[in-house]
């Protein structure tokens, strides 16, 4: 007997990840509903918008969603400041709304269905893939769970971030700023985007206060003031992929499924390509082969080894990066390409240069540059 489902695909979250999958699969001739429990695809928007123009090219052709290329970044540590350039770089700022609702909007004309405002509960019983929305009870033959960090089951990796839009009173800086204390945040950093001339996005790991000690440092390195008309709080993911859970009708992707980058939480492209992937296996009945596709063969396979870069970035005192950060500003060393999504192509590069490396063995503990070398240059 033929099996019968409300859907063959039922997509959890219109972030980045359903949407993409949901086209996918609805592309694939699947009947394909996605539940948002939000009212307004794209908010609240909790992001930074910070992404490779490359990544952002593998999740959506149209770029207009780009706001702006960045062209420098400012390290600050130790009450130093180091300005790199990103010239060669491809980093771009993106309207992350903007994109959110141009991913639902693609899904939709493929064919899928999306209904907004409402919360999906998933149960399996008897084997069956149900999800309950509004008091009705669906069944689905495959489940894409791209519900966001809510649903990430690591113990450790989800860190609760503060980030602030601030309107500047005295100039503007158009580059992004980084800032290191590893006594306030020992995992992460504070950071700083130029948002608009006049407005910047700037935030840190923890609470509202202690976000705020970050925006003060920051602000006095950059010699700004400005005031907070923005502020919102939410969960980063760093803790690595998570894909125990997946089976051959179940898949976890984007923030739920931990396809972030473990050394600064972002996760457009890796989750929004985890969406893609799943989306198409689902289209051609092969969703089993997820992990395979995904964490084996595909970028999924990165991001494994950039836990392992976040263990060594965890290694390192406030002291040791001051170090590091003055031998990469006295050779000129920046992102160029795609390494802004994928950092262990630029820690590649440096330890095969031999007289930065040397430089590197000098100034970070040993026993971190050597797990660092075995872990890209073997
Ligand atoms: C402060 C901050 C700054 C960031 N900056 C960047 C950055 O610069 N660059 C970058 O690449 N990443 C950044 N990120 C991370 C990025 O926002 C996430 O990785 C990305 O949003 C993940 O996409 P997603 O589709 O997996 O999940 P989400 O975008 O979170 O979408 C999940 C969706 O599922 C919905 N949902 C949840 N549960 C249910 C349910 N039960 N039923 C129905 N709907 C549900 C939610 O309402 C939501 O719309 C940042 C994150 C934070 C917190």
């Amino acid at each position: 007997m033929a099996e019968s489902y409300d859907y063959e695909v039922i997509v959890i979250g219109a972030g980045p990840a359903g949407s993409l999958a949901a086209a996918e699969a609805a592309r694939a001739g699947k009947k394909v509903l996605i539940v948002e429990k939000d009212t307004e695809v794209g908010i609240p928007e909790t992001c930074g918008g910070l992404v490779s123009a490359s990544g952002l090219s593998n999740i959506i052709e149209d770029t207009s969603v780009i706001k702006r290329k960045i062209n420098k970044g400012s390290l600050i540590v130790k009450d130093a400041l180091f300005e790199f350039s990103f010239e060669k770089s491809n980093l771009v700022e993106i309207e992350r709304q903007l994109l959110d609702k141009k991913l639902a909007g693609i899904a939709v004309r493929e064919g899928s269905e999306l209904i907004l405002g409402s919360y999906a509960f998933y149960k399996k019983e008897n084997g069956v893939n149900l999800v309950y929305i509004k008091g009705k009870k669906l069944t689905a033959k495959y489940i894409i769970n791209a519900g966001g960090s809510s649903y990430y089951l690591k113990k450790e990796g989800k860190v609760l971030a503060t980030q602030y839009m601030f309107a500047l009173k005295n100039g503007y800086y158009d580059g992004i700023a980084v800032y290191i204390n590893k006594e306030l945040y020992p995992k992460m950093f504070g950071w700083y985007i130029p948002y608009d001339e006049g407005l910047a996005k700037v935030g840190a790991p923890g609470s509202p206060d202690v976000a705020m000690l970050a925006v003060k440092k920051i602000f006095e390195k950059l010699k700004l003031n400005g005031k907070a008309v923005k502020m919102l709080s939410a969960y980063l993911i760093n803790g690595g992929p998570f894909y125990q859970y997946n089976t051959r009708d179940y898949v976890m992707v984007g923030d739920a499924g931990g396809q972030t980058k473990p050394t600064t939480g972002g996760g457009i492209i890796f989750g929004g390509v985890g969406g893609k992937i799943a989306g198409k296996l689902a289209g051609k009945d092969a969703l089993g082969t997820y992990n395979n596709e995904y964490y084996e063969h595909g970028p999924g396979k990165d991001l494994i080894k950039q836990v392992k870069i976040k263990d060594v970035y965890e290694m390192l005192s406030d002291s040791a990066i001051f170090k590091i950060a003055s031998v990469l500003h006295e050779r000129n060393i920046s992102f160029v390409e795609d390494e802004f999504d994928y950092h262990s192509k630029l820690i590649k590069k440096v330890l095969q240069d031999p007289t930065l490396a040397f430089k590197l063995a000098e100034v970070m503990p040993s026993v971190a540059f050597s797990y660092l070398k075995s872990l890209l240059l073997s």
